[in-house]
């Protein structure tokens, strides 16, 4: 039996409230058992490495994860730096996973991008985000379905190319239901990147980038929807399947 392949997630840092505040750096389980399901074997990757370390890395784990969270720099998009809606930006986390999306993408590193992923995964080759997609992007649907709703809460549907890497994964080419965690979203799609999924008011949900073996980024949380939509499942086996498993 061959070793399951690992596979790289990369981290935030947060403040938590102890006796006193401390810095932890982690991941939400959620991403570690949807690897671990998909026959996975998931490893951290901490912030904090320098470039050459994270090479280093890269050379090691079979696949990489991009996990969600805050808002990517608006400076390294030529975005506008005041905008009032940005939150959560930590250019050291965004420059180490521009460095991951960097190696993945030249060492033809299976690559599976979520939410503020996708986003990273656009900007970092080239492409912009809007700052607030309510606030900004005309004729936008609902997006952000934080707080009153659950993680897995089937917020919008997207319509999947057929012809698409996602499309095979998930064994579906039509239209399916997914979360909807984000404020932000793709603006001007990246030179490289192809569109693969949409939302109702045009938005892309889902990239690839083609001559690549596995290298896709989704807008929503698949990780969250395990239960709710099992074909979720599948694109978590596609990826870790690219990774050797
Ligand atoms: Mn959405």
């Amino acid at each position: 039996m061959s070793p399951r392949p690992l596979i790289g997630c990369a981290t935030y840092q947060k403040r938590i409230q102890q006796r006193e505040p401390i810095e932890i750096i982690g991941l939400m389980p959620t991403y570690i058992q949807a690897v671990r399901a998909a026959g996975g074997l998931p490893v951290l990757i901490p912030l904090g490495l320098d470039e050459q370390e994270l090479g280093a890395l890269l050379q090691r784990v079979d696949g990489v994860l991009l996990p969600g969270g805050g808002d990517v720099a608006p400076a390294a998009y030529g975005g506008d730096e005041q905008a009032t809606t940005i939150r959560d930006v930590d250019t050291r986390r965004d420059e180490a996973e521009f460095a991951l999306v960097r190696h993945a993408v030249d060492g033809e590193k299976p690559l599976l991008a979520i939410c503020r992923g996708l986003q990273l995964f656009n900007v970092a080759l080239g492409g912009s985000l809007w700052e607030d997609v309510a606030e900004s992007m005309p004729g936008a649907i609902p997006h952000d379905f934080f707080g009153q709703y659950q993680r897995d809460y089937l917020a919008h549907p997207v319509t999947i190319a057929g012809d698409s890497r996602l499309a095979e994964a998930l064994q579906s080419n039509g239209t399916i239901g997914v979360n909807s965690l984000h404020h932000q979203g793709i603006r001007r799609l990246a030179p490289g990147l192809v569109p693969v999924a949409w939302a109702p008011d045009g938005l892309v949900e889902a990239v690839e980038y083609p001559d690549h073996p596995f290298a896709l980024g989704v807008q929503w949380h698949p990780e969250n929807l395990l239960q709710v939509e099992p074909q979720m499942r599948l694109l978590f086996r596609a990826f870790v399947q690219a990774a050797g498993g």
